[in-house]
C-alpha cells in the first residue's frame, strides 16, 4: 500500500516542483496552466483505465484482462488474481456437484429432495423411473399432484418416519416400492424409494410355501388322528378291520415321510453351500437300475422300454441324476393309464446328451406346462396324491437340471401323452 501512495503522489509532486520552478522563472500563470495540464492528463489516464475496467467487468475473464500502467497495474493484477481464484473455486464446486450427482445417480435407490411445501427440488434418475417424473416439468411441482395414492399422502403428513411405507406406483402396479422420508436441514426432506418387488415376491413365495407344507402335512395327520381315535374308541374291533385301518394309517404316514424326504432333498439342492460333487456316471448302469425300479413300480401294467444310444458316460452327480430320472419315470408311470407305453431314452441331439421319458399317458393341457416345476403345482391334486405324489417331484428335477446346467424340456398333448427331456451340455460328455 505505501507503494500505491508513492506512485500516486510522485507525478503530482514532480509536476508541482516543476510548476514552482516555472513560477520562479516565468510567472504564476504559466505555473497554473502547467498544473492544470498535468491534472487533466492524469484525470484522462484514470478515466481511460476506468473505462477499460468497466468494459472488462462485463465479461471478466483472466485472459482478457487489460494492460495497465501505474497504480492501475496493482488494481488489475489484484482483480486478475481474484477472478482466477473465483473461477478455480467455481470449477471445483462444479466438479464436486457433478461428482455428487453421479454418485446419487448411481445409487440403487430413488432420491427426491422435497421442500417444506412438499415441492420437488431435485430427483435422481431412479426416482424418475419409480414415480414417472419429468425432468423438465416436475421440478418445483407439488409431489402430491404427481403421486396421488392416499396412503402416500397420509405418510407425507405423518411425523414419525421410522417405519417405511410399502406401496405400488400407480403406473407400475407390478412393482412394490418401500418409501422412507428423512427430514434434514431444518425444513427439507429426503424421500428415498427402493424397489422391493423381488424381495416381496420371495417373501410371498416363502409364505405360500409354508402354507402349502402345513396343508400337505395336516391332511394325512388328520386322517391318522381319526384312525387312532377309532382304534381307541373301539377296543373290540375285529382283527381284519384293525389291519385295514393300520394299512390306511401306514399309507398316510408314508405320504408324510415322502413329503419330508422331498422337502429335505429340495433344501439340500437349493443350498448354495452344497456344490455339485461330480463324478463320471455310467449311464448304461444307471438307466438299467432306474428301468428295473420302474418295472417294479408299474407292476407290469405298462409296456416299459429302454433305448440307449450314443456316448454313455457323463460327468455329474450319480445320486442326483438317479433322483431326477426316477422322478420323471415315476411320473410317467403314475400319469399313464394301464396298458400305456413308456419309453426311456438316452441319445445324442446336436452333440448334446439327452435323457427323455415318453409316455402315452393323460398328457398336460398347454396352459399348465410353464408352471409344472413350481413347488406343489398339480393339475389334478387327487390323482397326484392317490398315486403318492408330493407335488415336489418336478421342482426337484428342475433343480438337479440347473445344477448340471441341463435344460428340462416338456412337450405334451392332452389325452395323448408327454415327453419330458433333460438336455445336458455337450461338455458333460466324457469320452
Ligand atoms: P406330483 O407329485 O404331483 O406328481 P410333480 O412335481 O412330479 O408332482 O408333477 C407336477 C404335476 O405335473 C403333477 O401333479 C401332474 O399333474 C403333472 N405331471 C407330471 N408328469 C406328468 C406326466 N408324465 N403326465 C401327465 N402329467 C404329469
Amino acid at each position: 500500500m505505501p507503494d500505491f501512495w508513492f506512485r500516486l503522489i510522485l507525478p503530482v509532486a514532480f509536476s508541482s516542483l516543476f510548476a514552482l520552478m516555472l513560477w520562479g522563472l516565468l510567472s504564476a500563470v504559466y505555473a497554473l496552466w502547467f498544473m492544470l495540464l498535468v491534472l487533466l492528463i492524469l484525470m484522462g489516464r484514470h478515466a481511460r483505465q476506468l473505462h477499460k475496467l468497466g468494459l472488462w467487468l462485463n465479461d471478466a475473464r483472466p485472459e482478457t484482462i487489460p494492460e495497465a500502467g501505474g497504480i492501475w497495474d496493482d488494481v488489475f493484477s489484484q482483480l486478475y488474481r481474484m477472478v482466477k481464484k473465483h473461477i478455480q473455486t467455481k470449477q471445483k464446486l462444479a466438479a464436486e456437484l457433478q461428482h455428487m450427482e453421479q454418485a446419487t445417480a448411481a445409487l440403487p435407490e430413488g432420491v427426491i429432495i422435497l421442500n417444506d411445501a412438499n415441492r420437488i427440488e431435485w430427483f435422481n434418475p431412479i426416482a424418475q423411473q419409480h414415480f414417472f417424473l419429468d425432468t423438465n416439468q416436475d421440478v418445483m411441482q407439488d409431489i402430491t399432484y404427481l403421486v396421488r395414492q392416499p396412503e402416500f399422502i397420509a405418510y407425507l403428513h405423518e411425523s414419525d418416519f421410522s417405519k417405511p411405507l410399502m406401496m405400488r406406483p400407480a403406473r407400475h402396479d407390478d412393482m412394490v416400492l418401500s418409501i422412507k422420508l428423512i427430514p434434514y436441514g431444518g425444513d427439507k426432506r429426503l424421500l428415498i424409494s427402493r424397489d422391493i418387488t423381488q424381495f416381496e415376491r420371495i417373501e410371498s413365495m416363502r409364505r405360500d410355501f409354508v402354507a402349502n407344507v402345513s396343508h400337505e402335512l395336516r391332511s394325512p395327520l388328520t386322517v391318522v388322528n381319526g384312525f387312532v381315535e377309532n382304534l381307541r374308541d373301539m377296543p373290540d374291533l375285529g382283527h381284519d378291520s384293525a389291519r385295514h385301518i393300520l394299512k390306511l394309517m401306514a399309507e398316510q404316514t408314508r405320504r408324510m415321510e415322502n413329503l419330508v424326504a422331498d422337502l429335505l432333498t429340495l433344501s439340500r439342492l437349493e443350498n448354495n453351500q452344497n456344490p455339485l460333487l461330480e463324478e463320471v456316471v455310467d449311464i448304461v448302469e444307471l438307466l438299467d437300475q432306474v428301468f428295473r425300479g420302474g418295472q417294479l413300480l408299474s407292476g407290469g401294467k405298462h409296456d416299459l422300454r429302454l433305448e440307449v444310444t450314443g456316448a454313455t458316460k457323463i460327468s455329474g452327480n450319480l445320486g442326483e441324476l438317479r433322483s431326477a430320472f426316477e422322478n420323471l419315470l415315476g411320473n410317467a408311470i403314475r400319469y399313464t393309464p394301464e396298458g400305456g407305453t413308456i419309453l426311456l431314452r438316452w441319445f445324442e441331439r446336436g452333440g448334446q446328451p439327452v435323457f427323455s421319458v415318453e409316455d402315452s399317458g393323460i398328457g398336460i393341457p398347454a396352459q399348465h406346462i410353464p408352471r409344472l416345476t413350481e413347488r406343489f403345482y398339480r393339475i389334478d391334486s387327487s390323482r397326484s396324491r392317490e398315486t403318492g405324489g408330493t407335488g415336489l417331484g418336478l421342482a426337484i428335477v428342475k433343480h438337479i437340471a440347473m445344477r448340471h446346467q441341463a435344460k428340462l424340456e416338456i412337450f405334451s398333448e392332452e389325452g395323448k401323452g408327454s415327453i419330458f427331456s433333460l438336455v445336458f451340455p455337450a461338455r458333460r460328455q466324457v469320452a
